[in-house]
This record gives C-alpha cells, sequence and structure tokens, in this order.
C-alpha cells in the first residue's frame, strides 16, 4: 500500500459529491497529470434527493473556488436570491406575528452590541419597532420583494449580504458538467455494490457492476442517507436527535408561480404549523413548498390539508413527495480512510438550511487539510470529526432555539418542545446566561461558527425573548455610538429602498444581460 494520498474517490454525484470532488480538484489540480486524482462514482439508478434549495452566504465563496460564474450559476440553475428567512406565527400563532433572520449583522456589531439599547427603547417612542427592523436595513428589504444588489454591483458582489434559492436536481448537473469540463474530474456511472479492505480495515477499492474495481487513497462517502460506506460498511453508529427535534417527515411540492411577472420572495419563509412548519423558496421559475412534520403529534393526512391549506387551488395538479427525516448525525463522520460528507453524515430538518453549509464547510476542511500521508492522514481525521461533531451540536442547539420559546398552544408538538426534558443542556447553560445579557462572541468555543451570536439574537429577540439588563447598567453607557447606529439603519434602509429592483427584476436582467465579470 502506498503511503502518499494520490488518488481521492468520491462515491455519490448529489450536491455534496460534486462540490466535494469540485473543491478538492480545484484545489489541488487535478486536471495536470502529476496532481491529485479525483474520481467520482455514480449510480444512474439511484436518484439524487433533489430537495434543498435554500443555502447561505458561503455558497458565493464556494462557487468562486471551484472558479463558476455567477451569471452561469443563476441562469442554469433558476437560481435567485435569499436575505434570510422570515419565520411566520412562530411566536403565538397570529395573523401579524413574524420575525426576520437577515443574513446582515446589526449595525455596528464588531463595535458594540445594540442589543441593551434596543431593550431600553422598547420603553418610549421606538416601542414596537422589532429589533431585527432596528438594526438591521435587510427586513425592509425584503419585506419589499427587493434584490440585494443591482445588475452594476458585478458577480458576487453585494449591496446586502445574500445567499441563494437553487434548483437541486439542475445544480447537482451543473455542477456535474462544470467539474467535467474544467477541473479534470474522473466521471464513472455505476453501482457500488461492495467495499474491499486492506489488512489494516482500510478501504482498498469499491466494487462496482460494470467497472470494476476503483481503488483510491482517500474515499468520500456521498451516497445520501444510504450512507453505504460510513454506515454500512464501517457500522458507525448514527447518533439520533429525535428527543430535540421532533421533525421526521416532509411533503415537498413544486408551485408555479401564477403568472411570469409574480413577485419573488427574496428571503425563505417558514410558516409555522400546528405540528411543525412549511417553507417557501422562490426560485426564478417556480417555488419550492414543503410541509415538514412530526408525526407524533399529526397525521399525515392533516399535514396534507395544511400543505394544501397553504398552496391552494394550484395544489390539485400538483404532485406531492412524501420523504421521511430521520434526524441526526453519525457519531463520528472521518473513520480509517473514509470521510462522509452530505446526507450520509447525518440530517436535520431544514429550518435554517444548515445541510448544505455543512456540505461547503466539510469540503473546504478537506481540500484544504487534504493530508499527503496516510499517518498525516489520522491526525485531519480526528481533528475533522471534533470540529463536526461541534458544529453539529451547535446547530441542534441552534434549531431548538427557534421552538422552545413560542408560546403556541394549538398543539402538544409546540409544549413537547418546551419541555426542559427535550432542550439540550448546553442551550439550557446559555438561556441562562442570555437572561441578563445578549449572546456574544465569547458564548462560542470556536471562532468559525455556522451561526455566530448576531444569528442567536435575531431569534432570541423575534420570538419575543427580553433579557434584563437591569443589574448591568453599564452596558448602556455609550448612548451616542447606539443611537447613531439607530440612524444609520433607517438611513440606510431608505437608501436601499431607492436604489434596489425587485428581485425579479434583477434576476430577469441576468438572465437577459448577466452581470460584468469579477
Ligand atoms: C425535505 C428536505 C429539505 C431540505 N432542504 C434543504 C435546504 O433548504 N437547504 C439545505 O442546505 N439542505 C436541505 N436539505 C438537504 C440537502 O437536500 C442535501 O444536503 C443535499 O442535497 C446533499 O445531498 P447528498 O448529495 O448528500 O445526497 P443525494 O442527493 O441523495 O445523493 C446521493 C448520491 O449517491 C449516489 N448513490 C447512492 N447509492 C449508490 C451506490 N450504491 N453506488 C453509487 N452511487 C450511489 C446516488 O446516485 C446519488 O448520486 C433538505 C433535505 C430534505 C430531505
Amino acid at each position: 500500500m502506498s503511503n502518499a494520498i494520490k488518488t481521492v474517490v468520491v462515491v455519490g454525484g448529489g450536491t455534496a459529491g460534486w462540490i466535494t470532488a469540485g473543491r478538492i480538484a480545484a484545489k489541488h489540480q487535478s486536471n495536470s497529470t502529476t496532481n491529485i486524482k479525483v474520481i467520482l462514482v455514480e449510480s444512474a439508478k439511484v436518484p439524487t434527493i433533489n430537495v434543498g434549495e435554500g443555502t447561505w452566504p458561503t455558497m458565493r465563496k464556494t462557487l468562486i473556488a471551484l472558479g463558476i460564474r455567477e451569471t452561469d450559476f443563476i441562469r442554469e440553475c433558476d437560481a435567485s436570491f435569499k436575505q434570510g428567512a422570515k419565520f411566520a406565527r412562530w411566536v403565538d400563532g397570529s395573523d401579524n406575528d413574524f420575525y426576520y433572520h437577515p443574513l446582515v449583522l446589526p449595525q455596528g456589531f464588531i463595535k458594540g452590541d445594540l442589543s441593551p439599547y434596543w431593550h431600553a427603547r422598547q420603553q418610549g417612542k421606538n416601542a414596537g419597532t422589532s429589533f431585527s427592523n432596528a438594526v438591521c436595513f435587510q427586513e425592509s428589504i425584503c419585506e419589499q420583494g427587493l434584490a440585494p444588489k443591482t445588475i452594476r454591483s458585478g458577480e458576487y458582489r453585494d449591496i446586502a449580504n445574500y445567499a441563494y434559492h437553487l434548483d437541486s436536481g439542475k445544480f447537482s448537473k451543473f455542477l456535474q458538467k462544470h467539474c467535467l469540463e474544467k477541473l479534470g474530474i474522473t466521471h464513472v456511472v455505476d453501482d457500488v455494490v461492495d467495499v474491499i479492505n486492506h489488512d489494516n480495515g482500510d478501504i482498498a477499492s469499491v466494487a462496482t457492476v460494470k467497472s470494476g474495481k476503483i481503488s483510491g487513497d482517500l474515499f468520500v462517502d456521498c451516497t445520501g442517507f444510504a450512507s453505504i460506506l460510513l454506515g454500512k460498511h464501517y457500522q458507525i453508529p448514527f447518533i439520533e436527535c429525535n428527543d430535540v427535534l421532533f421533525i421526521d417527515n416532509a411533503l415537498a411540492v413544486q408551485v408555479p408561480y401564477e403568472d411570469e411577472n409574480a413577485p419573488i420572495a427574496s428571503h425563505t419563509i417558514s410558516t409555522a404549523q400546528e405540528a411543525g412548519w412549511i417553507w417557501d423558496i422562490g426560485l426564478h421559475h417556480r417555488r419550492g413548498v414543503g410541509h415538514v412534520y412530526s408525526s407524533n403529534h399529526t397525521s399525515e393526512d392533516e399535514a396534507t390539508q395544511r400543505l394544501a391549506d397553504y398552496v391552494g387551488p394550484a395544489i390539485k395538479d400538483l404532485s406531492i413527495r412524501k420523504i421521511p427525516i430521520h434526524s441526526g448525525h453519525r457519531e463520528k463522520f472521518w473513520h480509517k480512510n473514509c470521510v462522509a460528507v452530505g446526507l450520509s453524515a447525518g440530517f436535520l430538518e431544514p429550518l435554517e438550511a444548515s445541510a448544505l453549509v455543512l456540505v461547503e464547510l466539510s469540503a473546504e476542511f478537506i481540500c484544504e487539510q487534504l493530508p499527503q500521508t496516510r499517518q498525516v492522514m489520522n491526525v485531519v481525521a480526528k481533528r475533522f470529526n471534533e470540529t463536526f461533531l461541534y458544529r453539529w451540536q451547535k446547530i441542534i442547539d441552534f434549531l431548538k432555539l427557534h421552538y422552545l420559546l413560542s408560546k403556541r398552544t394549538d398543539n402538544k408538538f409546540w409544549s413537547d418542545n418546551r419541555d426542559p426534558q427535550s432542550i439540550p443542556e448546553s442551550l439550557q447553560e446559555m438561556m441562562e446566561l442570555w437572561r441578563y445579557r445578549s449572546p456574544a462572541d465569547f458564548d462560542f468555543t470556536s471562532n468559525n461558527e455556522v451561526f455566530p451570536a448576531a444569528s442567536y439574537q435575531y431569534v432570541l429577540y423575534g420570538m419575543g425573548f427580553k433579557s434584563d439588563y437591569t443589574l448591568s447598567p453599564h452596558l448602556l453607557n455609550d448612548w451616542d455610538f447606539a443611537n447613531k447606529q439607530f440612524s444609520m439603519t433607517e438611513k440606510m434602509i431608505q437608501q436601499a429602498l431607492q436604489q434596489l429592483p425587485s428581485n425579479r427584476e434583477l434576476l430577469d436582467k441576468i438572465k437577459q444581460y448577466g452581470f460584468a465579470a469579477l
């Protein structure tokens, strides 16, 4: 067995497979024969999951690293701009109950924290201004259906931070074409039917039906829920988290726009239901809508009815796809010479679109820290496992945060979610801290959090939580700074409303003219 890592075999051609293969090939110049060879094997029989349409701003960095033009991506994946999420009916279920988790940080966040001042202003003439609207100009942009930039902004540049909504099926095909034409990846369309080990337990090769054995030094398991290498072959245990997050089913549907000029929301809309919530993602050519629910708290028939009520009469012509959700993750993600990325590593309900961002972060870690030798791989694997175990646990906490402050009483789903037995100790500790101050970056031990302190502030205060600053009046000793930031936010709202085109207008222009290249 050669000690040097020369060949990486990625099994699975969904979004996870192509992003990981592409990032490794781009970084290690696989289009040159002397460099790392990347082989991607995918089955023609097992379809990709074909949902997963909400992303994080990290996707811009991923596309740039892959050498992809934003214009091409938007045109070919029918992508649109996403500027955060609007959570409707999560607090008490009433008609005007909503809050935003925008992608722009609170104004002046790097220099100071506006949360204590926003709390204080709730007593005066500014009472009633939501936290996100007081500290960030993005909620107003979203409420008006505006884009985060103009056609003159250029590729990947922004006026307001943004991610994308994308057509998942088109995205993996687009990535495949790019990876094959530009990045020198070898593509094998075949079914993996067996895994062959070396004596030391490392994977030596995967056996396929028509193409024989495919050998490699590092194997990346991107086989989706099947988790053929890490789960089936290595039997790495799956850690369930359905005692914390109760969602276990999704009903997904693709909804056409009423007409070709219908507005395209520039944020994901997540509307709470009796026993779950409905996502609504506006792409350029259609919407992606789905109801995720807990089967312990409602029936499939009731959930289907909720989805039908949400979508309206158009539902009768649409096909609804049921997807079971198994909440949790593997006990570890890198074992011997095999690392799992994507659904093969685990999955949590898509409330904050955390799956693709984990794929991107995993792919980045692997390509940046690709071990040169088998010995070094053990060190990299240990670090990968520590980093990603922490990330999964933090994401579970962050998703649970959305539920535990709800005052809804329409179904046991909500009271069960508030039951302290269902709340991880790590989150209970944080909630104790935040009774007297707002979430801050030093509450987190990683300097590379998937969801930073600002995200926790948006959700906490959006859900109506109040931190009590009476014991720390010194946190309110710089009103000059705070008032400047509040005024700046108001000014930026006015500027943005004048300057920005609608999301649809910009997307139509990109289809027609494209952005100027970087
Ligand atoms: C209801 C739902 C909603 C979601 N929403 C979001 C969202 O809004 N945002 C987000 O970030 N993520 C979301 N996700 C997650 C997202 O869809 C996935 O993380 C993403 O698509 C990556 O999937 P994958 O590539 O890991 O798996 P898949 O797309 O399932 O790909 C698996 C690949 O493995 C191949 N394969 C399987 N078995 C074999 C075999 N024996 N031999 C060879 N090849 C094989 C298949 O052919 C396929 O190419 C959602 C998921 C679900 C279920």
